[in-house]
């Protein structure tokens, strides 16, 4: 099968874009990462400092087919709520991209091939970009013309050698909305401080929100930067995957229990209920008082 026949299956299995990417080494992205790495801003991700090339997923690996499933959500929560980040509105989408990769691998009658979502310390955004499906924006996503950023990321790793896509030019231009807009200051030109990002400090960090964090009223996730750039104001449109109905918009923070969080399949799951409870306690508190 060839390239084109791959990229018309990923549609039908439910993709909303795919395209091909060779699986040579890394190189400037390595030196990329281990500047940031080196500037600490990792924050406490130690699991960050661990990044592998294609043939690490797959012995003899020739090619990587990318595929992105638009996320941005129909719903939009109540005015004035804790606000959660977009991809956290449903269902997590390890489970779905997973799901669906191992789909099309079954279609296009893949024998040795290596799956990765988000799953595995490979460079995603950089595959994608290689693969033609868009350029990295200043606020560290990647950004397809067609969607925006709110995509999710999922690669089948082959030994088959498939004629690779074209790449895109980065098409930022002069724009800094996401950096002038960012509440906190996280966004460096082209990397991200994740000591200041609130989708850091609201998940995984084990420190309390500040009250000035907490301000902002983001419970898990934060969207703003994504929120601010015009390619998502001008592109990013309801997706209609069945798999992604809302599940987190109707769970109750302050009554959560993990077995209603596990049996959701809710995102949540990745964070603690106790610092996800903790956050919407100061964000409320902080609207009290202000
Ligand atoms: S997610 Fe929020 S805090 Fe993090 S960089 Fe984007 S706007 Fe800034
Ligand atoms: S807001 Fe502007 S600079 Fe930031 S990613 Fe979007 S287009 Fe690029």
């Amino acid at each position: 099968m060839n390239s084109e026949e791959i990229k018309q299956r990923a549609i039908e299995v439910g993709f909303d874009a795919c395209g091909i990417a060779t699986a040579e080494p890394f190189t400037n992205d390595f030196a990329r990462w281990q500047e940031w790495l080196d500037k600490d801003y990792n924050a406490t991700m130690r699991y960050m400092e661990r990044r592998i090339n294609p043939t690490d997923m797959l012995q003899g690996a020739r090619s990587v087919i990318v595929c992105l499933m638009n996320y941005y959500p129909r719903e939009t929560q109540r005015e004035g709520e804790p606000k959660i980040a977009k991809y956290a509105f449903s269902k997590d989408y390890h489970f779905v991209m997973w799901e669906k990769l191992k789909l099309l691998a079954e279609r296009i009658k893949l024998k040795d091939y290596a799956i990765a979502c988000d799953t595995m310390p490979v460079f995603d955004r950089a595959l994608a970009v290689r693969a033609g499906l868009g350029w990295i924006g200043r606020n560290n996503m990647l950004i397809n013309p067609l969607f925006g950023s709110y995509t999710f990321i999922g690669e089948l790793f082959t030994t088959l050698p498939l004629r690779p896509d074209e790449q895109m030019k980065e098409r930022c231009g002069r724009c800094h909305r996401c950096l002038e807009l960012c509440p906190t200051g996280a966004i460096r030109e082209k990397c991200l401080d994740a000591n200041r990002c609130l989708s850091f400090r609201t998940i995984e960090d084990k420190k309390p929100l500040t009250k000035e964090e907490a301000s902002h009223n983001w419970v898990f996730g934060c969207d703003e930067c994504q929120m601010a750039c015009p390619w998502n104001k001008r592109f990013a449109h309801p997706n209609e995957h069945k798999e992604f109905a809302p599940v987190t918009l109707e769970l109750e923070i302050t009554t959560l229990s993990n077995s209603v969080l596990r049996k959701a399949q809710s995102p949540f799951c990745r964070s603690n209920i106790t610092k996800l409870k903790e956050n919407h306690r100061l964000c409320i508190s902080n609207r009290q008082n202000s």
